[in-house]
């Protein structure tokens, strides 16, 4: 039977998020909605070790939709317009020689692009305005007791009730939960990240650069699951992501000569930028007085951008859960419930993966890209994939996929059997 007082959030009582990403401004602005619907008045305290607006953020920043119309209609922000930078028109998908442009209608706004710390800090900012804690420092440790959470951290120690760890893929807060909790973090893919000024360091923004579209390589370098150059306003963000992924890694898929058709990249070492992010669940990612969020959860749909989104929805669901069901092991096993469609995509988003790699390293993609220039569903089936505009489910289960696939295995034999030869 759960113990009193781990049930619903009561008046006066306080819940603590570790991180001040979207998924902890989500949880944040949402228990705050929530409490002042319900008449409770709860204290919420966000940490954020960042300085937010100022130190920067690996994400590339793309978003599509729909991200802005949560925003809007879950937490009345409409995101200025001088946050939004270019707007993305679509994909190319590349293979060896050949590419294919891919677009279609996602639903809703634009997708556009935004400078990360720029985003958290417009959200942070909603947040205080609406009397919430932004807290700039660093949680160093937890402690769970009966009667609450101490958060011990570079400015002093909190109690609160409950706590939200929305730390993303942090280490420290990983340690954290692991030797305070059960949890364990999720499996993670290591990105490298560097920045290309076409124009040297030039500021304003650059009409036309990359045409507007995201460029997507499965390259066949060992340690690289997928490559992309990606418009950012007046610069390219270039992402490589992989297992145990060295600068080496940089250089040679800036090397390769579809890369290099697309755009001459020469590498700043000094610019180059280490990272992960979740393509699996963590373990025991809630159990009394703790639920965990976004990254941290690993509750992202795998391999398809739009972890911003994930974010702010499971945020969201875990800061509804305090007040529906409680804050106790088994009350979050509503959250669960909540952010089933993200989990029950995990298995599928891991066949699609695989099929990606194995289409990038042992087999070709030729084939299928050349089909897909004259193809509009396969067309539309690679859109999928790459925009993350359906669940992987639905890609996998839509009738006609699997024997759409069959025919491409076919007819990528015979280059596959070539290239062994
Ligand atoms: C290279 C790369 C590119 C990406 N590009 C995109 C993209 O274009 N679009 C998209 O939608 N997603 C993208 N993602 C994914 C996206 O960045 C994440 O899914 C999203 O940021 C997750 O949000 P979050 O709030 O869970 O975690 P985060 O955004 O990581 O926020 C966690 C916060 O917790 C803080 N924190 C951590 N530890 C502590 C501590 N001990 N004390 C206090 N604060 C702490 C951190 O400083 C951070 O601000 C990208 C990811 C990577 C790695």
């Amino acid at each position: 039977m759960t113990q009193p007082d781990l049930g619903p959030l009561r008046d006066g009582q306080t819940v603590a998020i570790v991180g001040g990403g979207p998924a902890g401004i989500a949880c944040a602005l949402t228990v705050q909605r929530e409490a002042t619907r319900r008449g409770l008045h709860i204290d919420v305290l966000v940490f954020e070790r960042k300085r937010l607006g100022i130190d920067h953020n690996q994400c590339a920043g793309v978003l599509s939709p729909p991200i802005l119309a949560i925003l809007r209609r879950e937490f009345d922000i409409t995101l200025p317009a001088e946050l939004l930078r270019n707007e993305i028109h679509g994909y190319v998908l590349h293979g060896a020689r050949d590419s294919v442009l891919l677009q279609g209608d996602e639903h809703g706004d634009a997708t556009r692009t935004v400078r990360r710390n720029e985003f958290d800090a417009c959200l942070a900012h909603c947040a205080t305005e609406r009397g919430i804690q932004v807290i700039q420092a660093q949680v160093t440790d937890l402690e769970f007791r009966e009667d609450g959470v101490l958060i011990f951290t570079w400015i002093g120690t909190f109690r609160a009730d409950v706590v939200v760890g929305a730390f993303g893929t942090g280490r420290v807060m990983e340690d954290t939960f692991s030797h305070s909790t059960a949890y364990t973090p999720p499996p993670t893919l290591g990105t490298l990240v560097t920045r290309f000024h076409p124009e040297g360091h030039a500021r304003p923004i650059i009409p036309g650069l990359l045409d507007g579209h995201i460029h997507v390589f499965l390259p066949p370098l060992p340690r690289v699951e997928f490559g992309t150059l990606i418009p950012k306003g007046n610069h390219v963000t270039v992402i490589v992501a992989g297992r145990k992924l060295r600068t080496d890694d940089m250089r040679a898929f800036l090397a390769l000569p579809p890369v290099r058709e697309v755009m001459e990249i020469t590498p700043d070492e000094d610019q180059f930028y280490k990272g992960r992010f979740p393509v699996g669940l963590a373990g025991h990612y809630y159990g009394d007085r703790y639920v965990t969020v976004g990254d941290a959860a690993g509750l992202v749909r795998p391999f398809k951008g739009k972890g911003v989104t994930s974010a702010v929805i499971t945020g969201g669901h875990a800061a509804l859960t305090l007040f529906e069901d409680g804050i106790s092991a088994r009350a979050f096993g509503a959250f669960a419930r909540r952010c089933a469609e993200i989990t029950g995509d995990l298995w599928y988003g891991r066949l699609v993966r695989t099929a990606a790699w194995m289409a990038g390293h042992w087999f070709s993609l030729e084939p299928a890209i050349r089909r897909a220039q004259t193809d509009a569903a396969l067309q539309e089936v690679l859109f999928d994939c790459v925009s993350g505009r359906e669940t992987y489910r639905n890609i996998v289960r839509r009738p006609g996929n699997v024997g759409l696939a069959v025919k491409l295995g076919l007819a990528t034999l015979p280059e596959c059997l070539r290239r062994k030869g």
